[in-house]
């Protein structure tokens, strides 16, 4: 099949280099000219694992090309896939100016019929709003070309995308329920199809139904966390094991193990904008979702965790100390640090005076274009950027982990407490045993496992 992926970040690229593996002829188009131009030079402008060899070899079996060129990219496919950004706007709604000017971009330049999918994140009623956009356009210009807007939201995880496109649990499709809504359906049905080979795993719904649900996906892991979070800052003050608890209650397969951790916080690009824009719409509707507000203000407190043990333990002036801190991205296998609670850290310990040294597998390039953005020259500074991790170590007073990177599990303990002025690890993914730690000799801060012993 002939598609269109508008909007090549990570949802974009990902799904067009994906459906490229599966023999189909994918047009990508972004408006950002050296993205592109990376793309068509053989580069890869996000770190996913496996995305730049399925890239590479659809590129070279001809099956993928990249284009800034709005004409031929809407000529090119019969399915049009929207996967462009939906940033929070400023009270925390979608801003949906992007996905309106694809769509208006659509219109524009359709001349027979095309099925319009978004698989971008968007508010209930957005679809609505696409197709009347579109419907513009085409008035305009007197065209009188069929179409249809479908929701398709993506379920992957950065880090993990182009196992989760490949091996999905469950494909959503929305679509209504006129002739062209139908012929989409079956365009849908036949891109799929893959997909489906073993098992059914596309659930069909409306078009609204089926952007409400990947609003309540994500509220629902980003819940999960914030309840363990809470529950751990608890545990830390009356003495229980936020880990041997997880395991107690991760067991029974009513709540199961996902999505149980306590740690520094979440971050990235989808689920603090996603629950802010849930709990926007419902304000649109008169409706306050006390859940999603009290999963928001705990992970806002949560970021801080970190920094504030560090305070409590080196005090409040940190001027003259340093700090080592592991892990930049926020979280493993991904260079993203949109909302990253490693941010939140660097601020508050150099808001404290202290100077620090940090290390990210993957994120030392986005770490320091995002650093210099929340930083100022003075406070930039006192930051940094080590060539390992064992290179962040020298003459800090203590180590704090931020991400859950594979390579910092198992690290040579003994080389870091000679490395460290003092032997404390604060460890905000809770990496490590509090008594293997302890026998080790270290000082060992997790997150709600101060244990009374
Ligand atoms: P991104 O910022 O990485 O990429 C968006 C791309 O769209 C950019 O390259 C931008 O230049 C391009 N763009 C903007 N306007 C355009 C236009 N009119 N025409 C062509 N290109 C245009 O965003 P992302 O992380 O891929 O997210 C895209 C959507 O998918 C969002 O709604 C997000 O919430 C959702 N989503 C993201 C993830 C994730 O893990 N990142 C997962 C599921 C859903």
């Amino acid at each position: 099949m002939k598609i269109t992926i508008i909007g090549t970040g990570y949802v974009g690229l990902v799904t067009g280099a994906c459906l490229a593996e599966l023999g189909n002829d994918v047009f990508c188009l972004d408006v950002d000219q050296k993205k592109i131009d990376l793309l068509n030079n053989g580069g890869i402008p996000i770190h996913e694992p496996g995305l730049e060899e399925v890239v590479a070899r659809n590129r070279a079996a001809g099956r993928i090309q990249f284009s800034t060129d709005v004409a031929a990219s809407v000529a090119h496919g019969e399915v049009q896939f929207i996967a462009v950004g939906t940033p929070p706007d400023e009270d925390g709604s979608a801003d949906l100016q992007y996905v309106l000017a694809a769509a208006r971009n659509i219109g524009k330049h359709m001349t027979g019929f095309k099925v319009i999918v978004d698989k971008s994140t968007v508010p209930v009623g957005t679809g609505d709003r696409v197709k009347a956009a579109l419907q513009e356009e085409l008035t305009k210009r007197g065209a009188d070309a069929g179409f249809s807007v479908v929701s398709n939201p993506e379920f992957l995880k950065e880090g993990a995308a182009v196992e989760d496109f490949m091996r999905p649990d469950r494909i959503v499709i929305g679509h209504d329920s006129t002739a062209e809504g139908q012929q989409a359906a079956a365009l849908m049905k036949k891109l799929y199809a893959p997909f489906n080979r073993n098992h059914e795993r596309t659930f069909w719904m409306d078009v609204r139904s089926a952007e409400f649900t990947k609003y309540a996906a994500n509220a629902m892991l980003a819940t999960r966390i914030s309840f363990m979070n809470e529950l751990a800052n608890l545990a830390d003050r009356v003495g229980v094991d936020i880990e041997a608890v997880r395991h107690g209650i991760g067991s029974d397969p009513r709540i199961g193990h996902s999505f149980l951790y306590a740690g520094a916080g979440y971050g990235g690009s989808c689920f603090p904008k996603d629950v802010q824009a849930l709990e926007r719409t419902a304000r649109q509707y008169e409706q306050d979702l006390l859940i999603l507000r009290a999963v928001e203000a705990v992970n806002d407190k949560q970021k801080l965790v970190l920094g504030r043990k560090v305070v409590q333990r080196f005090g409040a002036d940190l001027a003259g100390k340093h700090f080592a801190i592991w892990g930049l991205a926020f979280k493993p296998n991904t260079d993203d640090m949109r909302e990253a609670p490693a941010r939140m850290l660097v601020r508050q310990l150099l808001d404290a005076g202290a100077t620090v040294a940090v290390y990210d597998p993957v994120a030392m390039a986005e770490a320091q274009r995002v650093l210099a953005l929340d930083l100022n020259a003075e406070e930039l500074a006192r930051v940094r950027f080590a060539a390992s991790a064992m290179d962040t170590l020298d003459g800090a007073e203590a180590l704090v982990i931020v991400t859950e990177w594979k390579a910092f599990r198992a690290p040579d303990f003994d080389k870091i407490k000679a490395s460290l002025k003092q032997a404390v690890i604060f460890d905000g993914r809770n990496l490590f045993e509090p008594d293997v730690m302890s026998q080790a000799g270290f000082e060992y801060h997790g997150i709600g496992r101060s244990i009374l012993t």
